[in-house]
């Protein structure tokens, strides 16, 4: 790839009303990048607001209806507009970017993001759903894709920063820092009342809802264990979790002399998705400084898995392997839909994940086609659970 600064980087936004989505855009902004394609799912006059800033190729959303009234919108410019998960497919395959940032939440993710391997020289990997259920099957079609991938969550970008620290047959253990989310230090009766308004005010990162309200399980914490086993090829007894409210250190990595490599800034994604887009250059940031004069002190603890179980399930979950991650995912994804509208007790999330992987996974080799039909089993058997608890 040639330097940035020789000329423009162009990027393709799947997901670019999201939260990630529009911390992209920010940071297309800032870098004076060039959009090629936008996509999310069916907010069409946020998207057309997009379209009309940076003026992409192609344009797409997931919900027809919505699809149809942007080509109205649009119908002055010559953006050319796709509807339909096809169409979303479709947009990736007709994608022409260097950078691919994958910011759409859940395995709507997945089509495109193999179609754009095949399209754009690198995908920026922030969605991590796709990644715990269809691991190792998804980044193989990502490499046949011919795509390079980087890490956008920030823990995944620290640990990829910090490797370039030593040998990989030398890294002893990955370090995956957790802020601990609103409800650290609570017991696990403490958690009983807790409402969707609460769950969603993370202490120190700004993300969408149903990230946020993960964050405040500890199911992120999980879903980034397996995160890190896929991307970086270690099994989940070389990862170990420690909380650290501050969430200035983004996570780490262990050598065999027991030297550890960090990367830390402040919590602001903005520094990851931009490093995954220039890498390996650095470009200024539009994130701020650490302020040192502020901090006063970097604190760290255990996880309680007591309390928050679904970290511990994760491990178990990554263990087991088979079908049991993308059940597990797919619960929760329901679950916590069932949360944020009210019909679920927050501890109730906990049940019906565990629950659910274990009816619907199994250990063992599986197929891509196998890990599909497991997560649309969860689903129904997630909300039938839900239901049986009304
Ligand atoms: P979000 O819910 O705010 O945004 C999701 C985006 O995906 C939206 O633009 C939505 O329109 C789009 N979308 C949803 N379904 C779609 C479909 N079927 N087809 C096309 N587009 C669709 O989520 P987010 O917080 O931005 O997270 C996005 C992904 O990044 C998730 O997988 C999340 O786990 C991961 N992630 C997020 C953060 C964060 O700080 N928000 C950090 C690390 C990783
Ligand atoms: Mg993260």
């Amino acid at each position: 790839m040639k330097s940035s600064t020789e000329r423009r980087l162009t990027t393709a936004i799947f997901g670019a009303t999201g939260s990630i989505g529009k911390q992209t855009l920010s940071v297309v902004e800032s870098l004076g990048a060039r959009v090629d394609v936008l996509t999310a799912g069916s907010r069409d006059r946020e998207l057309e607001d997009a379209c009309r800033k940076f003026m992409p190729r192609i344009a797409a959303l997931a919900d027809e209806s919505a699809a149809n009234r942007l080509k109205l919108a649009l119908a002055d410019t010559d953006i050319k507009v796709f509807g339909g998960d096809e169409g979303v497919v479709c947009a990736a395959a007709e994608a022409d970017a260097d950078a691919a940032v994958m910011a759409i939440s859940g395995m709507a993710a997945c089509a495109p993001m193999i179609e754009a391997s095949r399209s754009c020289r690198r995908i920026c990997m922030a969605n991590k759903e796709a990644i715990v259920a269809a691991g190792d099957h998804l980044l193989s079609k990502i490499k046949e894709g011919g795509a390079e991938l980087i890490p956008v969550d920030s823990e995944h970008s620290a640990i990829f920063q910090s490797l370039s620290g030593g040998r990989r047959e030398d890294v002893s253990k990955l370090i995956l820092t957790a802020s601990g989310g609103p409800f650290y230090g609570k017991k696990r009766s403490e958690l009983e009342g807790i409402t969707p308004k609460m769950a969603l005010s993370h202490p120190t990162w700004d993300m969408g809802p149903k990230i946020t309200v993960d964050s405040a399980t500890l199911m992120n914490k999980g879903f980034e264990v397996i995160e890190a086993m896929r991307l970086f090829s270690v099994p989940a007894d070389m990862i170990e979790v420690v909380i650290h409210r501050e969430s200035i250190i983004h996570s780490m990595v262990q050598f065999r002399d027991n030297a550890i490599i960090a990367e830390l800034g402040v919590p602001d994604m903005r520094t990851a998705i931009q490093y995954a887009m220039t890498y390996p250059e650095r470009m200024n940031g539009c994130a701020g400084e650490v302020d040192w004069k502020a901090l006063s002190k970097l604190t760290f603890g255990v996880p309680d898995t007591d309390a928050f179980p679904l970290l511990a399930f994760a491990f178990e979950a990554a263990r087991r392997g088979g079908t049991y991650p993308a059940a597990m995912s797919a619960a929760d994804e329901v679950a916590v839909g069932a949360f944020l509208s009210e019909k679920l007790g927050f501890t109730d999330i906990f049940d019906i994940v565990k629950e659910t992987a274990d009816i619907v996974g199994h250990p063992g080799q599986t197929s891509f086609e196998d890990i599909v039909s497991a997560d649309a089993e969860a689903r129904l058997r997630a909300a039938e659970l839900i239901d049986s608890r009304a």
